[in-house]
């Protein structure tokens, strides 16, 4: 499932294609896509017309700002956002739920075969409100001291706290193990109990890793691939997500699997506490 890196990595692609551009045509033929608002022809005759005047993201959502109001894409498990340099190479397939094609001849499909994703549209100024994402884990106001703050409020296990979108934006199943092995602190602990050098740890690996994720354009598990339809090369540099049975890259222990808030939760007991 597409986290903060594999996003922005999306909108990165994205941007110079489409910002400025003019929304000439829109077609979204699965109802299910708008589900939180609006009829898929609503939504798709709201977005003709208008120009995207930057292309934003907050966690794991692409946002399109048209002006007064926004196009959120949410890719849930499998969608994918491919872009087709003109319309004549646009070759939709059955897993093409939506498209809108650009001034300048260009379109952008969606592309989503397990459906867990939505569009929809809110005014640009209650973007913030609506959504109710967390803090940008990227962001310089990111402190040591504001995720000291929300750990201490939590009792939950510091794995589940890290995926709560609500708390820090755009961490999903792979990064938080990542992170987590990177900080040297086991999935289980709760966040409450964490000291605040292993605060300092985990930020510093939260961040580490998406960015290391960015710069090598994600990680492709199964389904993700950028506008161009190119997978990300950051899976081979896992270090514990997915690796169970294999040595610990640090100490050689085998890397455990457990289910922790029925997410498959990898880690080294050796080197993770
Ligand atoms: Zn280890």
């Amino acid at each position: 499932m597409p986290e903060l890196p594999e996003v922005e990595v999306i909108r990165r692609a994205l941007a110079p294609r489409v910002v400025g551009r003019r929304i000439e045509e829109a077609q979204i033929a699965l109802p299910r896509l708008t589900r939180r608002g609006g009829t898929p022809q609503g939504v798709a005759a709201a977005v003709t017309g208008r120009t995207v005047a930057a292309l934003g993201r907050r966690g794991k959502c692409v946002l399109f700002d048209l002006g007064g109001e926004s196009l959120i894409v949410r890719l849930g498990m499998t969608g994918q956002l491919l872009w087709w340099e003109t319309g004549a190479r646009f070759r939709p397939d059955s897993h093409t739920h939506a498209h809108l094609r650009f001034s300048g001849g260009g379109v952008l499909s969606y592309r989503d075969v397990r459906k867990f994703g939505e569009l929809f549209l809110l005014p640009t100024a209650t973007l913030e409100t609506a959504l109710r994402i967390g803090m940008e884990p990227l962001d310089s106001a990111f402190t040591v001291e504001a995720l000291a703050r929300v750990c201490r409020d939590s009792s939950v296990r510091i794995k589940s706290f890290l995926l709560d979108q609500r708390k820090i934006a755009g961490i999903g199943n792979i990064y938080a193990d990542e992170a987590l092995f990177r900080a040297g602190i086991r999935p289980t602990r709760r966040a409450s109990s964490l000291r605040l050098e292993e605060i300092r740890a985990l930020r510093r690996a939260v961040r580490t890793v998406l960015r290391s994720a960015i710069r090598h354009r994600g990680s492709t598990i199964s389904d993700y691939r950028d506008p161009c339809g190119q997978p990300g090369d950051f899976a081979p540099l896992h270090r514990v997500y997915h690796r169970h049975g294999t040595p610990c890259a640090v100490c050689g222990t085998p890397i455990q699997r457990i289910v922790l808030g029925q997410r498959g939760t990898h880690f080294c007991s050796t080197c993770q506490r």
